[in-house]
C-alpha cells in the first residue's frame, strides 16, 4: 500500500486569494505539504486542504497536531509572510487506520502487473473481488475502482 494523508485547516479569515483553486509549493522534503486546495473557492468555509505523500505521509502519522500545524504554517509563511495559526485542523492517518492500512495500492520494486490480476481472481465462482487494487489498467483511482465493480458484477450476472 502507498500512503497519502489529508490535512484540512480552517482560519477565521482567508489570507490567500479566494479565487485561486490551487496554491503550489516546492518543499525541501519530497511529498511534504506541496500544494494547497482552496476550499473557500467552492464553499463558504475559510479553509485550505493540503496533503502528505509517500514516506512523509507515514511520518506525519507519528507527529502531534501542533507539529503538523507548525510545518504547514511554515510553508504558508514562506509564501504569505506572517500568517496566524489555523483555528482548527482535521487530519487523516490512513496508514494506521485498520479499515485501510494505507491510501491505495502501490507498485513497488518487484511488483508486476500480473499481481493486480491475481488480486482480481475470484474464488470458486463464489467470492469476487472489486477495488482499485484489482484493476491493472487504472489502479489507485476512483474510475479503476468503479470499473472493477462493473467487471465483477458482469461476472456474477453471467454465472
Ligand atoms: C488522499 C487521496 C487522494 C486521492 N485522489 C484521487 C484522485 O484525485 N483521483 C482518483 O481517481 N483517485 C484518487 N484517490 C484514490 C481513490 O480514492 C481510491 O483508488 C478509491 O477510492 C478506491 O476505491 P475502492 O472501492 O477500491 O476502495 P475504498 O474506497 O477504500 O473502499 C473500501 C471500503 O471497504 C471498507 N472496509 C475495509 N475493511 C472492511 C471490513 N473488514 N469490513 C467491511 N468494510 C470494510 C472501508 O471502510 C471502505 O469504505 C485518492 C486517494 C486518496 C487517499
Amino acid at each position: 500500500m502507498g500512503n497519502v494523508n489529508k490535512f484540512l485547516l480552517v482560519w477565521n479569515t482567508p489570507f490567500w486569494n479566494p479565487d485561486l483553486q490551487y496554491i503550489g509549493f516546492t518543499p525541501q522534503t519530497k511529498g511534504k505539504f506541496n500544494y494547497f486546495l482552496n476550499v473557500k473557492r467552492f464553499t463558504t468555509t475559510n479553509a485550505l486542504m493540503t496533503f502528505a505523500f509517500g514516506d512523509y505521509a507515514t511520518l506525519t502519522e507519528s507527529m502531534a497536531d501542533d507539529d503538523i500545524i507548525y510545518e504547514i504554517v511554515g510553508h504558508l509563511q514562506s509564501i504569505y509572510g506572517n500568517i496566524p495559526n489555523p483555528t482548527n485542523m482535521l487530519r487523516t492517518k490512513w496508514g494506521q487506520n485498520i479499515n485501510s492500512f494505507g491510501a491505495y495500492s502501490y507498485a513497488t520494486n518487484g511488483t508486476t502487473t500480473e499481481d493486480f490480476d491475481t488480486l482480481a481472481k475470484e474464488v470458486n465462482n463464489k467470492i469476487f473481488f472489486a477495488g482499485e487494487h484489482t484493476n491493472r489498467g487504472y489502479r489507485g483511482t476512483v474510475h479503476g475502482a468503479y470499473l472493477s465493480g462493473i467487471r465483477e458484477a458482469d461476472k456474477i450476472i453471467a454465472l
